[in-house]
């Protein structure tokens, strides 16, 4: 009786933050002076997209952001945050396939889809420069 219940709720939890995503989509743009990491935004649903003060006209980058806004809309927060982070340990941030293809359809070279992090250090992407881009 008690497993039963658990797994209800936990099921309750999963279908109420699905639906949500459905209906969730339009992002809030949150401009911040800076994020951690040195990030030049982030997308962090349900809530909404943060974006470094500096960059706060850049299209482009918006234009990424809404690609994982679009993500999190197919599956939920739930499963985006859980999809992304065992991408992200299995290829690493450069490699893994849900940034690969925000990269793309903003129109990133071939070699930056797969190397972005040296491409915005160096100045070489498209859709932003920051030579200290991810320094922890
Ligand atoms: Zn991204």
């Amino acid at each position: 009786m008690k497993t039963k219940n658990i797994l209800l709720t936990i099921g309750g939890i999963l279908l109420a933050d699905y639906l949500l995503a459905k209906i969730n989509t339009k992002p809030q743009i949150i401009i911040k002076k800076n994020l951690p990491f040195n990030y030049n935004a982030q997308t962090i649903p349900p809530f909404g997209i943060y974006i470094k003060e500096s960059e706060k006209d850049n299209q482009k980058l918006l234009e990424h952001e809404l690609v994982h806004w679009k993500q999190y809309n197919k599956s939920g927060a739930i499963l985006f945050y859980l999809k992304y982070l065992a991408q992200k340990s299995l290829y690493g941030y450069d490699k893994m396939p849900l940034e690969i293809e925000a990269r793309k359809i903003v129109g990133e070279s071939n070699y930056c889809q797969n190397n972005y992090t040296d491409c915005v250090k160096k100045g070489d992407s498209i859709t932003v420069s920051n030579s200290q881009f991810r320094e922890f």
